[in-house]
């Protein structure tokens, strides 16, 4: 990516991205293909495909790619707002009104949510010299992990982008490998794996200065680790600015805003001049119905236990989700109990039962069972490596959608997919539950995609480079041009085979 736009100290920033991505559209020839300002606000079956309501008017299409990310549509506010209200604004219009409230007489700030971006809030407010108070309600997921940008002098994302750390992530991806069992079914590779992920939360916890001189810091200690996803810091002055900020930290619920501030459920008002809500993202496929959504087997917005298994959905899932959690027990010991939560639940704690059933993390099973090539959907799964997924996984959807890769029968994609749901639920927790996760098994994971394509997912020289060595985008360069020429191959060996048959046949005959 070229550095212009790249911050002082090196960081990468939003122009840099825009830059980069304006010019790839440019350099292949893109932007002609697009319609710029066009919202698909319906998206249902028709007899050529898919029809589409794009700003009022209707597109058909064969073939769908859907690859409309999780961060477009704001989740509401679950608090009331009265009509007199102080402003209320969600973490994603911090850029369209930043200008204003660092100008303005707005002192104090309310910031709800404890995930990545009420952090990142409460940073650029502390910036600002504003006074926050920050309100996490008790029976969440508590606040995120947050990882410092380096561990042990090694970037942390690099750190864990080798094949090692991945097997020390509990996953069904690895799980049956000798290195996989030894890992996860030995009291010495489970002490080991132990270990490591100690040492990861120590250093996050060092970073952060939790511990006795913590202060109200520790008001930042992860509730369960995993529950809430992770965090990486950026800026090297992130805890110290948060440390010198004006920050109050309050564990309960708001129940309303109004012109006096926010008052909470414990009847405490904050007499705050501005609100933000940093509490994510809401159906980001309201395109398409609840029946739609069911049949394509994406789950219903903010579904929750209550609502367990559907009645219309298929009885054998639940059976199959029973063995699939059977299967993460026996495979991966580590994870049958769960953390200490799962065993003496908060009875307080909403979990939703969010089921994914999409193949490979982006078919529907219902369409590629009739070998209805037609519909893929793409970036749902969330790892710390965005780009090199969305890439590769572009590819394998293309392919898929081609009719050049295959799929496999019906009863084998559906324990797939309730085997993935029963691990990353146990293995990511709160996140785990809500969406596809594989934040450190993103390699296994592009391994599957690449074997599925006739690539070689083994991307060093070397079996030691390809254990030990951190992977990144630069190892997947070439990966489109590796599966033309093996599509080529292909081809040519069916056409040599199938010439060779006509002149079997040919001689058969005379
Ligand atoms: C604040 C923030 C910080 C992040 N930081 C990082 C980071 O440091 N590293 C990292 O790897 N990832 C980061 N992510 C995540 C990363 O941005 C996403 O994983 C990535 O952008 C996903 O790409 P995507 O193309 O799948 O979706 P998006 O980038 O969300 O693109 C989806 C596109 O679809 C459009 N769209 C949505 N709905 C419709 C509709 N109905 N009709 C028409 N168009 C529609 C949207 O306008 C958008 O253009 C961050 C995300 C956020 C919000």
């Amino acid at each position: 990516m070229p550095k212009d736009g790249a911050t002082d100290n090196n960081l990468v920033s939003g122009e840099m991205i825009f830059k980069y991505l304006d010019k790839y559209a440019n350099d292949n020839d893109l932007k002609r293909r697009i319609r710029f300002e066009s919202w698909v606000s319906n998206i249902e079956r028709c007899a050529q495909g898919w029809k589409l309501t794009v700003n009022g008017n209707t597109v058909l299409s064969r073939k769908l790619i859907i690859a409309t990310g999780v961060t477009s549509i704001k989740n509401s506010p679950s608090f009331e707002v009265r009509s007199d209200s102080i402003p209320v604004i969600h973490s994603l219009d911090i850029a369209s009104n930043v200008t204003k409230f660092s100008n303005d007489q707005a002192h104090h700030f309310v910031v709800v949510g404890a995930a990545k971006s009420a952090y990142d809030v409460v940073y650029h407010l502390c910036t600002l010299g504003k006074k926050v108070t920050w309100i996490i309600r008790p029976e969440g997921s508590g606040p995120m992990p947050i990882m410092p940008p380096d561990v042990l002098g090694m970037n942390t994302i690099t750190l864990g982008s080798n094949r090692m750390t991945n097997y020390f992530s509990p996953s069904l991806m690895t799980t049956n490998s000798t290195l996989g069992a030894f890992f996860h079914r030995t009291m010495l590779g489970r002490g080991l794996t132990k270990l490591f992920w100690n040492f990861i939360t120590g250093q996050a916890e060092k970073a952060a200065g939790f511990g006795k001189d913590g202060g109200w810091i520790e008001g930042l200690r992860p509730d369960v680790r995993d529950a809430s996803s992770i965090g990486l810091i950026t800026m090297s002055d992130f805890w110290s600015t948060l440390k010198k900020g004006d920050i109050t930290i309050l564990r309960d619920n708001v129940d309303y805003v109004d012109a006096a501030g926010a008052t909470l459920r414990s009847d405490k008002t904050v007499a705050a001049q501005y609100m933000i809500y940093c509490t994510g993202w809401g159906d980001h496929f309201s395109f398409f119905s609840p029946e739609v959504k069911e049949e394509l087997g994406i789950p219903q917005s903010g579904a929750t236990m209550s609502q367990g298994y559907s009645a219309k959905s298929d009885s054998n899932w639940q059976a199959r989700d029973q063995l699939a959690d059977a299967v993460v027990a026996r495979k991966l010991p580590l994870l049958a109990a769960g953390p200490k939560d799962f065993k003496k639940p908060d009875p307080n704690r909403v979990w939703t039962q969010r089921r994914w059933r999409l193949y490979n993390r982006c078919v529907p099973i219902s369409t590629a069972k009739d070998d209805d090539r037609s519909l893929v959907i793409l970036g749902q799964i969330h790892t710390t490596q965005t780009p090199t997924i969305a890439a590769i996984q572009s590819l394998w959807a293309v392919a898929y959608l081609l009719g050049e890769v295959d799929t496999p029968s019906e009863e084998a994609m559906a324990q797939e997919v309730a085997e993935w749901n029963a691990w990353t639920r146990k293995r990511y927790l709160g996140v785990g539950e809500r969406y596809p996760y594989a934040l450190f098994d993103w390699i296994p994971y592009l391994d599957r995609l690449l074997r599925d394509l006739g690539v070689n997912s083994q991307r060093k020289k070397g079996m030691f480079a390809n254990f030990l060595e951190p992977h990144g985008p630069h190892d997947y360069t070439s990966v489109v041009e590796e599966y033309m020429m093996a599509q080529k191959e292909k081809k040519g060996k069916s056409s040599k085979s199938s010439m060779t048959s006509s002149v079997v046949n040919g001689q058969t005959t005379s």
